[in-house]
């Protein structure tokens, strides 16, 4: 990453950064997470890399395991937040066909009422 260079376009490196304001849910040094500005579902959360990763397509083979964390720091949000018994979904959009809006690797973390399929 060269953070000079994505942190000033980013928004989410930015929130990463606490340059700009956010209810942080979990943090460290490689993963954290804050709920959606505008959220689809009673518990909606974003689960992201401390590192600036633009998408899926972009990521590196060897930044892989690093989903595998978020993934992990989504089901303790889940557990936290209550709807882990009840369910959730976790939703990576990559490029413009998924509807990826902001180019920095997120993971949503939905849940909290009943959820048709792709809705
Ligand atoms: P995506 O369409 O997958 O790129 O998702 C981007 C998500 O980021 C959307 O659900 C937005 O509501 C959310 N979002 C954008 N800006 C902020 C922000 N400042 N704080 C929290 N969530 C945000
Ligand atoms: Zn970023």
């Amino acid at each position: 990453m060269n953070p000079e260079k994505s942190k000033p376009d980013c928004i989410f490196c930015r929130i990463a950064s606490g340059e700009i304001p956010a209810k942080i849910l979990y943090k460290d040094d490689e993963v954290f997470a804050f709920p959606d500005i505008n959220p689809l579902t009673p518990v909606h959360i974003l689960v992201l890399p401390v590192k600036h990763i633009a998408s899926l397509a972009e990521m590196k083979d060897n930044e892989t395991p690093l989903v595998g964390k978020m993934v992990k720091v989504a089901n303790r949000l889940a557990r936290e937040q209550g709807i882990a018994k009840s369910g959730y979904r976790l939703t990576i959009n990559s490029g413009a066909d998924a509807g990826q809006l902001v180019p920095h690797l997120h993971i949503h973390l939905m849940g909290g009422r009943r959820l048709d399929w792709k809705h």
